[in-house]
């Protein structure tokens, strides 16, 4: 998600300089390793003992339920698909400096990922504004006075969520006034900005909002998911920047190890999960290779759009099955990181519906150009072609040269299936409550099925407390209160 700027990754409005990159430029090797604990001797064969507790994938929502697990006395055995730890956040390197692929903003209304930064001394940058803001007009794209943009876009935000302090009183606890989310929870985006009969140019402003943070068009999202988050940003532009301002010393990566060093938990990488057995005693786990690994319960902490690649006995309730069928990751999501010369400024660029970047935002300055970084919308773009990208960056910026690109493609990534989550149209109220109860002895953690920072990792680490404290009343163990 956009989130230096307002958007598509969710954006901060505020991209990150290039100074502050600079600054964090000596956290890269921290930021990109990621260490694997030796493999636990006998655990793929051995009966389990009362203290197992298998946890399927080892992104925040996983290793935060691992880390809890373990400080109450349990043995958690974590097993991932993927040659690394993070999942959908993904600390890499590009033109010597620390990139995120994945997930890269938090922002100051998340008080668990600052509690954990607290617990573990990291730190946190943040960017500097952009001097120069694009934004679609009837004339085509053109540069506006930042401070007009702040105005305008803040005051047409606030039309789209006029009531949403009615709809979400208490933002963390969605349907505490289910009564009305109810009556607008099938609503999408589109149909939000329909009803608000807006002129051609005030509705590009906020298609490129509400289309891009979909991962796609805007009738993909749920209106009642956009309005929870700003909620949860306090009710107004300026939190709703807030929230997604500041990156991570050593990077998303860095936080995420620290978690896992103090879970102590055996990892095992490069271990795809295939099948979740549980017979009502314990919980027989097999991967792709075939091995088996059994616990007294599980955590499945794979994206919700992944579900459905995991054989569940008994199978999943139908409420799961609808949710993974229909997705919550958004179903399109590349984040493309380009180093671009012939552009010397600091830019926010914001799209519209329909235009290949939703957003494209400076990043900090390297040898002989700047990093940008952008998330593509629809068209769907191969974010690793470089002329294709350069193609779409000049609709913004067409002095830019695109020198070189690296991509990621989460929706085809066969271990996210999509992108960030934002809730589809009825998914609050049909769902929501369902699908982060236990089954049997198999808990499910994700930040797709948060109830507060849904899409972010904020809501991942919610998700995993909620699953351990789940496991330890499922496995007999005490709960503290
Ligand atoms: C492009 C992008 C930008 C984003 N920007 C932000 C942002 O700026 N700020 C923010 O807070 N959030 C952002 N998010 C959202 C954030 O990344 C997620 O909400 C969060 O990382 C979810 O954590 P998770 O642990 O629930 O899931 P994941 O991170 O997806 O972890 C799930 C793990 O399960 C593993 N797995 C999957 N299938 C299997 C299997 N069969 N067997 C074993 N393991 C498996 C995966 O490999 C992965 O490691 C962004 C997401 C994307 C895609």
């Amino acid at each position: 998600m956009n989130r230096d700027k307002r958007l598509p990754q969710l954006p901060s409005r505020r991209p990150m300089s290039r100074r502050t990159v600079l600054k964090a430029g000596g956290l890269t090797a921290l930021a990109a390793t990621a260490t694997t604990v030796p493999a636990f001797a006998d655990g793929t064969t051995s009966e389990a003992t009362t203290k197992d507790v298998i946890v399927i994938g080892a992104g925040y929502a996983g290793v935060t339920a691992a880390r809890e697990l373990k400080a109450k006395g349990l043995r958690p055995v974590i097993l991932e698909a993927r040659d690394r730890i993070g999942g959908r956040t993904w600390t890499s390197t590009f033109q010597g400096q620390p990139i995120e692929l994945g997930a890269q903003w938090i922002g100051p209304a998340q008080p668990l990922v600052n509690a954990e930064l607290k617990r573990y001394n990291i730190g946190t940058l943040t960017g500097t504004p952009p001097t120069r803001m694009i934004m679609p007009s009837s004339a085509g794209f053109k540069a506006f006075p930042p401070d007009e943009v702040d105005t305008r876009f803040g005051a047409l935000m606030d039309r789209l969520f006029e009531g949403a302090q009615d709809l979400f009183p208490k933002p963390t606890d969605p349907l505490y006034r289910k009564d009305l989310v109810s009556a607008v929870d099938g609503m999408s985006l589109r149909d939000r900005l329909n009803q608000l009969r807006l002129s051609a140019e005030d509705e590009s402003w906020l298609s490129g909002t509400t289309a891009g943070y979909s991962g796609g068009t805007s009738d993909i999202g749920a209106y009642t998911a956009l309005a929870q988050w700003w909620s949860l940003a306090g009710y107004n532009l300026a939190g709703y920047d807030a929230a997604m301002s500041q990156r991570l010393s050593g990077g998303m990566v860095g936080l995420l190890q620290a978690m896992l060093n103090d879970a102590d938990a055996v990892l095992h990488l490069n271990s795809p999960v295939i099948s979740v057995a549980d017979d009502g005693t314990q919980v027989r786990v097999t991967t792709r290779s075939g091995k088996v690994y059994k616990g007294r319960a599980a955590v499945v902490a794979v994206p919700v759009n992944v579900w459905k690649t995991i054989s569940f006995t008994p199978g999943l309730p139908q409420v799961h099955q609808q949710a993974t069928a229909q997705g919550v990751g958004v179903p399109h999501a590349t984040k493309v990181w380009m180093k671009v010369s012939g552009v010397s400024d600091r830019v926010m660029a914001q799209g519209q519906e329909g235009t290949t970047f939703t957003t494209l935002l400076s990043q900090g300055s390297v040898t002989g150009g700047q990093l940008m970084v952008g998330f593509n919308g629809l068209p769907a773009l191969n974010g690793s072609d470089r002329a294709a990208v350069e193609a779409a960056v000049r609709v913004f910026l067409p002095e830019a040269s695109v020198v070189e690109v690296v991509a990621q493609d989460w929706a085809k990534d066969p271990y996210a299936l999509g992108g960030w989550a934002l809730r589809r149209p009825g998914q609050l109220t049909t769902q929501l409550p369902a699908i982060q109860q236990p089954q049997g002895r198999v808990a499910f953690a994700s930040g797709d099925i948060a109830s507060g920072w849904v899409g972010f990792v904020e809501g991942a680490i919610e998700s995993g407390l909620r699953a351990a404290q789940q496991v330890l009343r499922l496995t007999g163990y005490s709960v503290a209160a």
